[in-house]
């Protein structure tokens, strides 16, 4: 999730590996580590923090003449954020040392594995397999060693490794996490991100996946892990760095709307459990019996997390069959709620440090509630204070209005409805049915993107436009509500999302042909119901935007502008409906000049009540 450098060359690699750590920093990351290897074996610093504090480190000053090391900027994701997580990771001897981006999703099954065989383990991560297990296959050439490991590993991953006894030898490989080896004047720079390469060298190769690269002084080999050589071209880099921070997007909001289709897989990876038909949830497992006796669940949360909550409702009690309540965190806290006997209360957060979220947990625990979190941030404040929780895994979130992290949460919503439906109500052909839709959607996701176009069109339309009106009914109400957030947030224009059926019963009066009405209009159980309400915004003259199912031939003669999205069930439509509302209100933003990552009043996390 965050990143990488690695050096070998004829420089001293201990300025080199901090100032490329320091160019990763924008990607926040909540600790780093450096492994230099010198003449008297690996010189190791780890520190949690800011990359300063890891230049202070002695072990560092100590390994002056190094010209071979790895280093990491730490986003966690498998234990919280500490000296003994962070990496480099090394193994038993303390010579061989791994960086790792990503999650390696065997990882219980090979720490157990490796425990047998008297592997003691010295870090809560996943990452710290990956050390013992090239040990294990270690007999003078590191390559083989790495390529016999990375054979028993799932997951994604983006490593570098080192070993103490191979002054001569960085070895790299990638699956699903990006890659870059900078070629220099007799060095190599590896690293996670171009940003950290461009002051030593444009000239890179980009490793594609199950690949792994051999850097010697005297060249580099590139194989599959499966050892049949390919070979790489070298090229050019032509962006400069905030364009490589930004991927090449202009903005991050933009960048993480289309980070969707990955970070959605990384929520549900090593999470299902096909053959019984359930997720599977770590921090969950020791409360299962107290969760599947729960009589009533309240989800809480703030804005964009306290749409994904009302997601949840729908989520449970229609598909787990739990009395839910919904409560925005700050009234839940002052309303002195009413926790019984079997209340669960599951609060909902990217950062995991929301003030008014923070309060309402410590409110529910003071009253006897089990307290659950779902939260993006590993370590952060909601994450320890609730009893148990299941982490997003959607990586940094850095544009202030949330995006990925949002429907992520969806995703997770999803598998604590597998987790808990499957204990009490849910048929197993029910369950296989959700998980294999679950599968298909970051799939479905990346195609939506590509309608990035037209919705830029739509945007054009109606940019000057001031009021904005979204309405759903069902799964799609909540969606209506983030749709004009997200309007809202970045580019000052007034937006309501409602019901689609409570227009009438006020909102209605607003509707002119000045006003755009963004349908959330699948084909389902309500779609007669929505069609209707369409009717009744085009009789006063308001201007239509639906989105709709593909393949419904209907809607063109409805609605003014139809953005398609696949036909899925009631309950995924809110995962897919939820992109082009995202670039709708980017769009829209970008063209009335605002600034789209830092929205004028708002901070990323909200750390006052
Ligand atoms: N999963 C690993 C950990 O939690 C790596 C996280 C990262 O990519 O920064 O340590």
């Amino acid at each position: 999730m965050c990143g990488i450098v690695a050096y070998l060359g004829q420089r001293r690699a201990q300025p080199i590996l901090i100032e490329g750590l320091k160019r990763l920093e924008y990607r926040g990351y909540d600790s780093a580590g450096v492994a230099i290897r010198c003449a008297d074996g690996m010189h190791l610093a780890k520190a949690v923090g800011r990359i300063m504090m890891l230049e202070n480190e002695a072990a560092l000053r100590s390994c002056d003449a190094g010209t071979l090391g790895i280093a990491h900027t730490r986003w966690a994701t498998h234990g919280g954020p500490s000296v003994e997580n962070a990496h480099p990771h090394t193994d038993a001897s303390g010579k061989l040392a791994v960086v790792h981006n990503g999650i390696i999703e065997n990882h219980s099954a090979l720490r157990k594995l490796l425990e047998q065989e008297g592997v003691v383990f010295r870090s809560e991560t996943d990452s710290e397999v990956l050390p013992h297990l090239f040990a294990k296959y270690y007999r003078g050439d590191l390559a083989e060693a790495v390529r016999q490991g990375l054979k028993e590993v799932r997951g994604t991953y983006g490593i570098a490794v080192i070993h103490a006894d191979n002054p001569d030898a960085l070895v790299a490989a990638r699956n699903g996490s990006p890659l870059i080896v900078g070629i220099g004047d007799g060095e190599f720079v590896v690293a996670s991100d171009a940003s950290a390469i461009i002051a030593h060298t444009t000239r890179v190769v980009y490793l594609e996946d199950r690949e792994i690269v051999t850097l010697t002084r005297d060249g580099f080999s590139t194989s599959t892990i499966d050892a049949v050589p390919t070979s790489k071209e070298i090229q050019e880099v032509e962006w400069d760095l905030e364009q490589i921070e930004k991927k090449g997007y202009a903005h991050f909001m933009l960048k993480e709307i289309y980070e969707q289709p990955e970070s959605l897989a990384d929520t549900t990876r090593g999470r299902i459990d096909i053959e019984e038909a359930t997720a599977v949830l770590g921090g969950l497992r020791a409360f299962a019996k107290e969760l599947t006796r729960a009589k009533r669940i309240i989800l809480t949360g703030c804005g964009t997390a306290w749409h994904s909550a009302l997601i949840g409702e729908y989520l449970f009690e229609d598909l787990a069959r739990i009395p839910v309540e919904v409560e925005y965190a700050s009234e839940f806290r002052y309303r002195n709620p009413i926790i019984e006997d079997g209340t669960v209360v599951v609060a909902i957060s990217q950062s995991g440090e929301t003030a008014d979220t923070l309060a309402a947990v410590r409110e529910a625990r003071n009253k006897g509630a089990l307290t659950l979190g779902i939260v993006n941030v590993v370590g952060s404040t909601i994450a320890r204070e609730t009893d148990a929780g299941v982490y997003l895994h959607a990586g940094p979130e850095i544009g202030v209005a949330s995006t990925k992290a949002f429907t992520s949460q969806v995703m997770v919503l999803f598998l604590m409805t597998l987790f808990l439906g499957r204990r009490r109500h849910m048929a197993h052909h029910h369950a296989v049915n959700i998980i294999q839709a679950l599968t298909r959607v970051p799939d479905q996701v990346r195609d939506l993107l590509k309608q990035d176009g037209h919705i830029e069109e739509i945007a054009r339309t109606y940019k000057d436009r001031e009021n904005w009106l979204y309405l759903g009914r069902g799964y799609n109400f909540p969606i209506a509500l983030e749709g004009a957030l997200k309007l809202k947030e970045i580019s000052y224009v007034h937006a309501e999302g409602l019901p689609a059926a409570e227009m009438k019963h006020g909102p209605i009066a607003l509707i002119t042909p000045d006003m755009p009405v963004v349908f959330l209009a699948n084909r389902g159980l309500q779609y007669d119901k929505i069609m209707s309400n369409i009717e009744e915004v085009r009789s006063r003259g308001g201007r239509v935007i639906a989105v709709a199912t593909e393949g419904d031939e209907e809607i063109g003669s409805h609605a003014d502008h139809v953005i398609r999205v696949p036909d899925v069930g009631e309950s995924l439509q809110p995962l897919l409906n939820v992109v082009p509302l995202q670039l709708l209100a980017y769009h829209v933003a970008v063209m009335r000049g605002c600034a789209v990552d830092k929205p004028r009043n708002l901070a990323k996390s909200v750390t006052v009540e």
